[in-house]
């Protein structure tokens, strides 16, 4: 029989914790609450959740330190609760494991989508059967031919750009580093090369946006990377 998702808040804030256990309980989660980052993991090995929501500002731990110990012994996703202005903690907590984050403060319709995204990526239901296809808005991906399509139009791609998009596909819906589509896409020596990032970036925009300006698939998350919409 098919149980509620257990999400697992790590947050010591109290009024946060009242809003967001409103919230999930009436979309039928079960939540279970830490107010500091020792009893969340505690919590984590004995309930075993199935996404985790962390903020970065607990009174006991760093965050960063929650999802390195979590990050050791479990791939639970973990959703960061950050504040404005933590650019660079953000990209370390994605770069040390995190899963995606949210600036607080954000709408609840913003924390299901991602918490879906997150446990969609959880059930391993197409294992052993990769994909086909990806169809976003205009575009589609024929991953067996390696075609791309924008309006039924053959869109080509150099092989690194179909690479990119590839692995952007692969984590919808998610933020993905620099660091990441760089190890990713080019390989762990070029984790520090980013100006060949954005400049394929520019190139796939262009390739499949109606304005490679205003580009409504391929989105920049300032100062942290990119996230490919996923509808
Ligand atoms: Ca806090």
């Amino acid at each position: 029989m098919a149980t509620n998702p257990i999400i697992l808040l790590i947050e010591d804030d109290a009024s946060i914790r009242r809003f967001l256990r409103a919230s999930l309980v009436t979309q039928g989660y079960e939540l279970i609450e830490a107010a500091a980052g020792k009893e969340g993991l505690a919590l984590a090995a004995s309930r075993v959740p199935d996404v985790v929501l962390l903020d970065l500002g607990l009174p006991d731990m760093e965050g960063l330190e929650v999802i390195q110990q979590l990050r050791s012994w479990s791939n639970v996703p973990i959703i960061v609760l950050s504040a404005r202005g933590q650019e660079r903690d953000k990209v370390a907590n994605l770069d040390a494991g995190a899963d995606d984050y949210l600036t607080k403060p954000f709408g609840v319709g913003e924390l299901l989508a991602r918490m879906r995204v997150a446990l969609r990526k959880a059930v391993p239901a197409e294992e052993g059967k990769p994909e086909e296809s990806y169809s976003l808005g205009k575009f589609r991906v024929d991953f067996q031919r390696r075609l791309v399509f924008r309006d039924q139009e053959e869109v080509h791609l150099t092989p690194i750009e179909y690479k990119l998009l590839s692995v952007l596909i692969k984590h919808r819906g998610k933020v993905v580093t620099h660091r990441q589509l760089l190890k990713e896409v080019w390989g762990p020596s070029y984790i520090e090369q980013n100006p060949y990032l954005r400049i394929f970036i520019l190139n796939l925009r262009r390739k499949l946006e109606d304005d490679p300006t205003r580009p409504q698939y391929l989105l920049t998350e300032p100062g942290v990377g990119y996230r490919l919409r996923d509808d």
